[in-house]
């Protein structure tokens, strides 16, 4: 039975990728040092593979800074604002490249960058391609035959590993009108086509397609696209091996659709899809033809150990249906999503030797799917490796770190009246407007301040011990009576201690949870050269003391204003962990939310009237398929309600979102029913409001009169224009005035100045609507 992979991570295992990328664009190494750090990282990866006992190892999996953006120079989907970089000068490939990726500005040139958006439901970004009517595709890249060669040259036949042609067009964006982005398929084909034919007569056996767009909702044209499209390849190329991967879900509906198509392998995602495999093994069709099964039983998107007597229990009642030499054993999807290598965690400090046994990041994960591959059939029961295993399995089962009774008596013991609030939002809106004395348009901003050297210094020191809890706790001090002043001085109505403390809104919150570890080297890629490295939810999740309470406090107690608390909400901080796969994720969420829900009375105990819980991750936990966002939205909405609902009718709750594509999910918004919400508005103009007019949204909102991610200054009439065109939809006395998001990646001087221009916004905008009313 063949072992293979999907994919591997491309930053190297000490995020040489993400060094060597910031270089080059700093102009510090040129392209041949780039590209030499770029040849190492897949050299290392195919060895790794090779050395783990895969048996087919993929090529072009490899990116500079995003594969999808690789497919459209493979196609040349080169948007026309870029065309004046083309000129001829093929040394110039990866000028062309990172100027897609990012934008490019030098001397007269000013080009923006193409559009980011998340790949599907995971927390990786991909550039979007860009479509034109009648677009043309035509060869531009080689890259996937340089990459195939290389390998061979290194004596790895590899599988090189392409974007398929209808994904690559469903992830894309229509950029003019009167067309169907799915309909420039007849356009595109032709460079597949030709991309197949060479990679064939250069010897390559098989080809894998990624279309993990089969785990979507499609319509009939979309999925005439698929057939037609693996019709047309098939034709043209009969000589080559072509493996389908659908993965991140299960086909449900698309079923039929993917196991039709004329291809020598389909791969489904076991871990995300469970029931699919039985779907296939029911599919006559399927069973009576010749084509493989990829089964992808290791999870690529988490970092828990496979546990090989479930794996070994699926994988053979496939095999008793389909035989092994029809199977095809692989992780869940491409390793991209997984850190590196368990085996760089060497602190026992940070992260215990009885937790990391339960672990496996890419490098032991390709060793799973090895041994799963080859214990197939064999009498694995008394295997070795098998009985390791099954000992690692046994022991997170039944662990005291994971399981603490009281939580989860407690979380029982929730009832309906858990999530309400005492009275209804236009009764607390009474209450507050008597005990909060706001004005019309009350102002505040979203939390955080410019994090500046010398602060993300002061959090450094201490935790290297060269710094005292008492002096630092002196420094942060100083630091917020500082910026209390500052506030006041600027005329803000709400403020806010400013999160010096905080390196990460969710790591904060992480490290003072019990049922949270961090690795150190546990760094998956974002986006670019960008990585992130994600908590991991290991068990049940409790609070065991106060997490803000003391410079909350601190903060109130230093300012006759008010003082907003600042907290992490429960769906973000799953969202942005790696979380345990033995409970449901609701289960865990809900644990989040009740330490979150502790944390919000004990505010309110210590006098904080106005309390905000962010919860900018709830959009993106939505999964992929419509008929699954009812389930989600309601527990989802169910968790921040409950780490709301704890206080009084006059303490007054604030929730902030970064992203505001609201108009599907508007109604779960406004159940959330937090008494104010701070939302992303300004880079569109105020557009996505209309979602919040239209459905009359009953609460208090702060459409983000500005846009912190850039560092330019709006001036005062920019902001009164925005803050009227809110008016025309929203009630005058349900409107706030504040920034879009925090501002702590912002400089201090331009924070100042953008500040001090929306106050007086906010304080024309009050003198003219009090004169006419
Ligand atoms: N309170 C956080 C801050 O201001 C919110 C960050 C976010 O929305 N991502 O930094
Ligand atoms: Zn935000």
């Amino acid at each position: 039975m063949l072992s293979h992979n999907l994919g591997y991570p491309r930053v190297g295992s000490h995020r040489e990728l993400k060094k060597a990328d910031e270089q080059f664009w700093a102009g510090t190494i040129g392209k041949d040092a780039l590209q030499k750090v770029a040849r190492q990282i897949r050299h290392q990866n195919w060895e790794t593979q090779r050395e783990a006992g895969i048996e087919l190892i993929p090529s072009n999996d490899f990116s500079l800074y995003d594969h999808v953006l690789d497919t459209s120079l493979m196609v040349g989907a080169i948007p026309e604002r870029y065309h004046q970089l083309l000129d001829g000068k093929s040394n110039k490939e990866l000028d062309l490249y990172f100027a897609m990726a990012r934008g490019i500005q030098v001397g007269n040139l000013d080009i923006k960058a193409m559009e980011m958006t998340k790949w599907f439901d995971t927390n990786y970004h991909y550039l979007v391609p860009e479509f034109v009517k009648n677009q043309k595709f035509s060869r531009y890249s080689d890259k996937v035959l340089l990459e195939f060669e290389d390998a061979l040259q290194k004596g790895i036949l590899t599988k090189p590993v392409l974007l398929g042609p209808v994904t690559y067009l469903l992830l894309g964006k229509e950029k003019d009108e009167g067309f169907v982005k799915t309909d420039l398929i007849d356009n595109l084909l032709p460079v597949y086509i030709s991309v197949l034919k060479e990679l064939a007569s250069r010897g390559a056996d098989w080809v894998q397609l990624d279309e993990p767009g089969l785990v979507l909702d499609l319509n009939d044209n979309e999925r005439l696209a698929f057939q037609s499209a693996y019709q047309q390849i098939r034709e043209a190329v009969p000589k080559i091996r072509i493996l389908v991967t659908a993965y991140f879900g299960a086909l449900e509906d698309n079923l039929a659709v993917a196991t039709s198509l004329p291809v020598d392998a389909l791969h489904i995602d076991i871990t995300r899809g469970p029931e699919g495999l039985a779907a296939i093994l029911e599919d006559r069709a399927f069973v009576e033809s010749t084509k493989k099964l990829s089964l992808g039983v290791v999870d690529g998107r988490n970092i828990w150990k496979n546990d090989y007597k479930k794996s070994l229990e699926t994988i053979e009642k496939a095999a008793n249906i389909l035989g092994t030499d029809r199977l095809m054993i692989a992780p869940s999807c491409s390793l991209l999503h997984s850190p590196h290598d368990l085996d760089l965690e060497k602190d026992e400090a940070v992260l215990t030797p009885e937790i990391k046994n339960w672990m496996a990041f890419a490098k032991q994960k390709l060793g799973e799917v090895a041994a799963l591959s080859k214990l197939t059939g064999t009498d694995w029961c008394s295997d070795e490796a098998y009985l390791a295993n099954q000992e690692a399995i046994a022991s997170r089962h039944v662990s005291t770190l994971i399981h603490k009774p009281t939580v989860k008596e407690r979380a029982a013991r929730i009832t309906e009246k858990d999530f309400e609030r005492l009275n209804a939002f236009p009764f607390r809106q009474k209450i507050q407007l008597e005990k909060l004395k706001l004005p019309l348009f009350p102002s505040t901003t979203i939390g955080s301040f410019p994090q500046t050297d010398d602060i993300r210094q002061l959090r450094a020191r201490l935790k290297k011990g060269t710094l005292t809890l008492e002096d630092y706790e002196k420094r942060i001090r100083e630091e917020i009576i500082s910026s209390l002043r500052w506030q006041e001085d600027l005329g803000i109505d709400v403020l806010v201690h400013g999160e010096f403390e905080r390196n990460d809104m969710v790591e904060y919150f992480g490290e003072k949870l019990s049922g949270f570890v961090f690795t150190q080297n546990g760094w998956v890629q974002s986006y670019g050269s960008r990585c992130v490295k994600p908590p991991v939810i290991y068990g049940d999740v409790e609070r065991p003391e106060p997490m803000t309470v003391k410079w909350s406090a601190f903060a109130q107690a230093n300012s006759e204003k008010l003082v907003k608390g600042m907290l992490t909400g429960p769906v973000t901080i799953l969202q942005w962990s790696f979380v345990r796969d033995d409970q449901p994720r609701k289960d865990t969420t809900f644990q989040i939310a009740l330490a979150i829900r502790d944390e919000v009375i004990d505010l309110e105990k210590a006098g904080i009237k106005v309390i905000q819980i962010d919860e900018p991750a709830i959009r993106e936990g939505l999964p992929l398929r419509k008929r699954a966002w009812g389930n989600y939205v309601k527990w989802a909405v169910d968790a921040f309600r409950l780490s709301a609902a704890g206080v009084a009718d006059r303490t007054q709750i604030h929730t902030h979102m970064c992203y505001s594509e609201f108009n599907d999910i508007i109604d779960s918004i406004a159940a959330m029913d937090a008494d104010v919400i701070t939302i992303e508005t300004s880079r569109s103009q105020m557009e996505l409001l209309d979602a919040f007019a239209r459905f009359n949204y009953p609460n208090e909102i702060g459409p983000g009169v500005y846009d912190i991610h850039s560092p330019r200054v709006p001036t005062v009439d920019e902001m009164i224009l925005l803050l009227e065109k809110a008016l025309k939809v929203i009630p005058a006395r349900n409107l706030w005035v504040n920034p879009d998001c925090g501002l702590k990646t912002r400089k201090w001087p331009e924070t100042e100045a953008a500040l001090r221009n929306m106050i007086s916004a906010a304080n024309l905008l009050r003198e003219s609507v009090e004169v006419t009313s």
